[in-house]
């Protein structure tokens, strides 16, 4: 705390520091978000319609993808897109134990199996190295989520699944907008799955979410799954579900879209502030690490304290800054679905035992991000 020469108190700052801040985007854009959602009220058009195809679109054009579906949700997102490539139970889909439930959650609602590799400890996504060893002849698909805004390695992931003949679905839920050798995720794989969830970068107000393919029958497949199954109404030709975007949640996000990339380089410089601060002391905090090759989008900024996460806890609790621990239990050892035990993967449970995640959003002023560091470093005895 001495070492930083600018002082930031807590009584200076305007507001209270927030973990993630969906309201501050909104009261930027008010007027016409406001408006925007009045005229989709008085258009009496709050199913499909031209709100949601017109958000579609700009999707399509700002990912570089030739389909863009919109759904419920990103969970939803990513059940269609196992459902169009039409996963059988027992079959097996290689992924992640250190991301949210949903990934692997929607694998086994359709009977399958989720197969993990560990993850890179300094990026936190799989390790594309420990891919082949677990390729069965009952694998059909790799599941990599691009955790916390940084793509995965997708040039190694899509050379495997080239050699194996198998499909790439990419978890990009917490991703859009970022990178990977230049060339933006959601366009990486076979199909991709975004979420739309109010704290994700581009969030809605509500729930909603996303399925990208270039492939038409692809695209074809979840857009009838999507829709019951049925591209007749009341001529149902597959199993289906039903998984739309409401016509408001489209409408604001299409106001929202256009400023993307502006709030992601708020975040980035952000997490460069916080690193910046963090990187002195290596011995007690790891700062995240991103890939020369990755373009993150920072969704969270997550370090890592290999001495002990709850001094850290304690002082923030004490000084009222908010943080969080994505994940606390990495999904082998799930109660739910009780598939490993501790030890099969060292580096997702050392991450999930030593991880903390800060405030991170496009809100955050240098100011916050100072008093946040410095209180970080105080917690772990600086
Ligand atoms: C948020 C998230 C999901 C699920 O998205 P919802 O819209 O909440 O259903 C899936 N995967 C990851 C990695 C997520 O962060």
């Amino acid at each position: 705390m001495k070492k930083l020469d600018k002082m930031v108190e807590f009584e200076t700052l305007s507001k209270p520091i927030q973990m993630v801040d969906v309201i501050g985007q909104y009261r930027r854009y008010q007027n016409e978000i406001d408006s925007a959602v009045l005229e989709v009220v008085r258009s009496g058009k709050y199913i499909n319609g031209p709100y949601v195809q017109h958000f579609e679109r700009a999707m399509e054009e700002y990912l570089g993808v030739k389909h863009a579906i919109a759904c419920a949700s990103g969970t939803d997102a990513l059940q269609l897109a196992l459902m169009a490539i039409d996963i059988k139970p027992g079959e097996e889909v290689i992924t992640t134990p250190f991301t949210f439930a949903a990934t692997t959650e929607t694998i086994a609602l359709l009977g399958a199996r989720a197969v993990y590799v560990d993850i890179e400890p300094q990026t936190f996504n799989m390790d594309p190295e420990a891919i082949e060893a677990k390729i069965t002849t009952k694998t059909r698909a790799i599941l990599p989520v691009h955790l916390f805004g940084q793509p995965a390695n997708m040039s190694r992931i899509r050379e495997i699944a080239k050699k194996h003949h198998l499909i790439v679905i990419e978890d990009a839920a917490q991703a859009v907008g970022a990178q990977w050798n230049g060339e933006k995720v959601c366009g990486l794989g076979d199909l991709a799955a975004i979420s739309f969830y109010p704290s994700k970068n581009l969030g809605a107000f509500g729930d909603g979410g996303m399925v990208t393919t270039s492939d038409d029958s692809l695209a074809h497949a979840v857009r009838t799954i999507a829709n019951h199954g049925s591209e007749r109404t009341y001529y149902h030709d597959r199993l289906g579900v039903n998984s739309r975007l409401d016509a408001i949640q489209a409408a604001i996000l299409t106001i929202k879209l256009p400023h993307l990339d502006e709030w992601n380089d708020s975040r980035s410089r952000a997490a460069t502030a916080y690193s910046m601060i963090f990187e002195a002391y290596p011995e007690v905090i790891r700062t995240p690490h991103v890939d020369s090759r990755a373009n993150s989008i920072w969704h969270q900024y997550s370090i890592v304290l290999p001495k002990g996460r709850e001094p850290v806890i304690e002082h923030l609790k004490r000084v009222g800054i908010p943080y969080n621990i994505y994940y606390p239990v990495p999904l082998h050892l799930q109660k739910a679905y009780a598939s490993g035990s501790r030890g099969d993967f060292p580096n997702a449970e050392f991450a999930a035992d030593h991880i903390l995640a800060l405030p991170m959003h496009s809100e955050l002023t240098s100011d916050e991000v100072e008093y946040i560091a410095r209180n970080v470093l105080e917690g772990v005895g600086i």
